[in-house]
């Protein structure tokens, strides 16, 4: 197990305390998002027209300000593509 500080604020400081194991809590809700993530169909896309090479991934923000693997420039994003 490696360790990872956050900060709460009063409120949610309060629901934390209530949990009883709230380092569990939190590893099983970051793995429930990954899952929710992982069933998702739609696709998002981005494109570079000089090298003609698309990329995709299931969130859009990993995909909106893609740059080009091969030639670092912008592409375009394409918004959802399936
Ligand atoms: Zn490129």
């Amino acid at each position: 197990m490696r360790q990872k500080i956050i900060s709460l604020s009063l409120d949610t400081y309060e629901l934390a305390s209530k949990k009883a194991n709230f380092s569990a809590w939190v590893r099983r809700k970051l793995m429930e998002e990954v899952e929710i993530i992982n069933d998702r169909k739609e696709m998002y896309g981005a494109y570079c027209k000089s090298c003609d090479i698309s990329y995709t991934n299931k969130l859009s923000f990993m995909v909106e300000y893609q740059y080009c693997k091969k030639c670092n420039q912008k592409c375009d994003y394409m918004g959802l593509i399936e």
